[in-house]
């Protein structure tokens, strides 16, 4: 049996003839930025996460960057503020921080969750501490009671990195409603994802949204008059309209998701792998994706790979060890974060992957002798 990782061509195919339709229509419009769809998802990416204002952008690490300049444009952060982020993420994340001149402070992870852990929270505070980016990592709220209760105590701001967590429900409230702001990608890989890049922001803050609209359009609020230096950044029409088609199934989807990781972690047994938790509050967890542990990743791979199923790593170098980030980030020792870059290995979880496929992922992976 072959295995694909991620059939994207599939996945899209289940939202035929919509797709195609609504392309269409956007085509022959004759109207490609700035235009009807992009409000029309707007308005309901909104109503999905439950804030007043969305702000559709040209790829999640221009929503994450965007939300950052916007602070700065409005004086609630400054050149050289530290924000506490996990340090086992996708480098997107801390290139947001770095590319606005603010500080980096990296913290482990919980192991049992992979997300930012909150009992190191207040060893990472100083004095330039500002903010804190918890990330939703591999489709898990990373956000907790002690985060947002350490957070209001020092007031920092708290800005979510939903990259991987489209729909997710923390207590009774979705990624993207959490904090202060967030900041989605819609990259074809993701849970909720469009046919090129795009992103997006969602925020409560009205003087936030409308400082970030203006940003990701040059710095403009009224055309040829610029308030700030701002970049080019948009969501376009076609993106938008498919977005606005697949968006409704992503509740469906997420669930497909959550019921192949319960078989997983049903069914897996070998105690040659660590699996994922599966958390108690199931909502929570929309399952990007499912990430085991071997100290025989590679061997493990290989086999997998000459049984037909394709994995993938994320990630297999942290960013504190990136070239890019070479003598550029302080820390003191993050052997967490670099054990589980080297143990860490997805497995195939996606809304088409059928019931024979995860019975057969499962009896490879029982059948594994390191
Ligand atoms: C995908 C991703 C991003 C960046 O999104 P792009 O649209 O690829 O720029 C940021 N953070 C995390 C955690 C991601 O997974």
């Amino acid at each position: 049996m072959k295995i694909p990782f991620l059939p994207l061509g599939q996945i899209n195919a289940c939202y035929e003839p919509a797709l195609s339709q609504r392309i269409t229509a956007a085509v022959d419009s004759g109207w490609y930025i700035l235009g009807k769809e992009l409000r029309a998802f707007e308005t309901s990416f909104a109503d999905f996460c439950g804030v007043p204002f969305c702000i559709g952008c040209g790829n999640g690490l221009d929503a994450l960057t965007l939300i950052f300049r916007a602070y700065l444009e409005l004086g609630i952060l400054k050149e050289g503020d530290e924000v506490i982020v996990p340090a086992n993420t996708y480098i997107a994340t801390v290139l947001a921080i770095t590319q606005n001149r603010l500080t980096p402070v990296l913290v482990e992870p919980a192991v049992s969750t992979f997300n930012l852990d909150s009992r190191l929270l207040s060893a990472a505070c100083s004095s330039k501490t500002r903010a804190i980016l918890p990330v939703h990592l591999y489709g898990r709220a990373a956000v907790t009671e002690e985060l947002l209760d350490f957070a209001s105590r020092r007031r920092l701001l708290v800005i979510e990195d939903a990259a991987q967590a489209h729909g997710a429900v923390w207590d009774g409230k979705r990624a993207g409603c959490l904090g202060g702001a967030a900041a989605f990608s819609f990259y074809p890989g993701k849970n909720l994802g469009c046919l090129g890049d795009g992103g997006a922001v969602t925020t409560r803050n009205e003087e936030l949204a409308q400082v970030i609209r203006a940003l990701g359009n040059y710095g403009s609020h009224e055309k040829y008059v610029n308030d700030y230096q701002g970049v080019n950044s948009r969501l376009d029409e076609i993106q938008a309209a498919t977005l606005s088609v697949k968006l409704p199934g992503l509740d469906a989807d997420n669930e497909i998701r959550r019921q192949i990781a319960l078989r997983y972690t049903r069914e897996i047994q070998n105690e040659n792998l660590i699996l994922p938790e599966f958390p108690a509050a199931a909502r929570s967890h929309v399952w990007h994706l499912y990430v085991i542990r071997s100290n025989r990743r590679e061997k493990l791979r290989t086999y997998l790979k000459e049984k037909g199923i394709e994995t993938l790593i994320h990630y297999p170098i942290p960013p504190h060890l990136q070239k890019a980030y070479a003598g550029k980030i302080t820390h003191s020792g993050l052997p967490i974060t670099e054990n589980m870059a080297q143990e860490v290995l997805s497995i195939p979880i996606h809304p088409v992957l059928t019931g024979d496929q995860v019975s057969y992922v499962i009896e490879v992976l029982n059948a594994f002798r390191p």
